[in-house]
């Protein structure tokens, strides 16, 4: 664990909160900007000693701050490239993934929003050992800076971000949105709203206020299930919010924002996968300027109410596919990445908190450098 200091990391502050802080050093407030877009742009390690500020503000800022409010236990590297970090906050633990893109240069990351997860999905490791904790738009900002840092490391740029690791963003909204705001200023992250997604089980008043925080970020809805009876036995949250409810709250979220909405589909072997579940969910797309991204499940052993389920086999996915394509619905199959890592959401955190952790080697030196049970999945970047 990460011993919590007095003054906050810098990954805490807005612009505000810094200037404060710099006046309460007796230092120009207007130096805010520069430091925070120092800090993002070195993803957390700036050099203090670069900036046009005094020695005695070079010298607070490095010894009095903290860079982080996390400690990076140990990072996981799959034989597709994909890493798995996990990270140690001072509440608890969370995962974090960097996914190398298909086309050179770039990389999209996973981030979580809350330590362990309330909502019961029962294909998921995350929620096996229930809710924890939320996150605060700090640590979800070191998240960020981590993943930022290993793709430099491995020569690529941090083009996307997804809220899809562990927890249920829309149930811990304010500190998500404070985290986009952080995310997408120019002084600060300065990656574009568009390039960032969150995911939701489907919990209709955070999408409505999701779409009415301005940001305009990607909404990404875990549907899984295109019936009530079939989604609530795997999304217990539908008993409360429906499928004709979450996908009015869609809609509206499209209208509103002018957004395409992504539907993720966590493709169960015989449980959610018959050619009738594909003419019901493209019935349900009718309309509707919606992805449909079918992610083929990673096993993770028995679910939470015991069942073992199976990835589908390749005819059973193809022919799901090709019925939603007959049914013009924009569809893609999202290939599972990092299965050697346990990279379905959970599994790396919760395999930590049963047995001692192993990673592939020692965590990257900081100074050099929803899914889902479902499998997390390729994100295109
Ligand atoms: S799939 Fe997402 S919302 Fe459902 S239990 Fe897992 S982390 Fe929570």
């Amino acid at each position: 664990m990460v011993r919590p200091t007095t003054v906050p990391s810098l990954c805490d502050h807005t612009l505000d909160s810094l200037a404060q802080q710099l006046l309460d050093w007796d230092e120009p407030a207007s130096h805010a900007p520069r430091l925070l877009r120092a800090f993002y742009q070195s993803h957390g390690h700036p050099d203090w000693s670069t900036q046009p500020i005094s020695r005695k503000l070079q010298h607070r800022l490095a010894t009095d701050v903290a860079p982080r409010s996390s400690k990076l236990l140990t990072t996981h590297t799959s034989a597709d490239g994909t890493q798995k970090l996990l990270l140690s906050f001072d509440t608890g633990t969370v995962e974090s993934v960097l996914m190398p893109g298909h086309r050179p240069g770039v990389a999209a990351g996973c981030i979580s929003s809350q330590i362990g997860c309330a909502m019961g999905c029962d294909f998921c490791a995350s929620t096996r050992d229930g809710f924890v904790a939320n996150l605060t738009a700090g640590q979800i900002i070191d998240q960020f800076l981590h993943l930022r840092h290993h793709a430099a490391a491995i020569g690529r740029r941090l083009q996307t971000v997804v809220f899809m690791g562990m927890g249920e963003p829309m149930l811990n909204l304010p500190a998500v949105i404070e985290a986009i705001a952080r995310m997408t200023h120019s002084s600060m992250g300065n990656l574009g709203a568009g390039r960032i997604t969150v995911s939701t089980v489907g919990i209709v008043p955070g999408i409505d206020a999701l779409a009415a925080c301005g940001h305009k970020v990607q909404l990404a809805l875990s549907l899984h299930a295109p019936d009530d009876p079939t989604r609530a036995r795997l999304v217990p949250m539908n008993r409360r919010y429906g499928i004709d409810e979450i996908m009015a709250a869609a809609k509206r979220y499209q209208q509103r924002t002018g957004r395409f909405v992504n539907i993720e589909y966590c493709l169960l072997n015989e449980i959610n996968d018959s050619p009738d579940h594909a003419r019901q969910l493209a019935r349900l797309m009718e309309g509707f300027r919606a992805h449909v991204n079918i992610i083929p499940y990673n096993p993770i052993g028995p679910s939470l109410s015991g069942v073992n389920y199976q990835r589908p086999t390749p005819q059973r996915l193809e022919q799901f596919v090709q019925i939603l394509r007959d049914h013009a619905v924009v569809t893609h199959t999202r290939h599972p990445r990092g299965d050697q890592i346990n990279a379905a959401c959970g599994q790396l955190r919760r395999q930590s908190i049963t047995t001692p952790a192993v990673a592939d080697g020692p965590a990257v030196p900081m100074a050099q450098s929803r899914p889902t049970g479902p499998a997390r999945e390729s994100v295109q970047s």
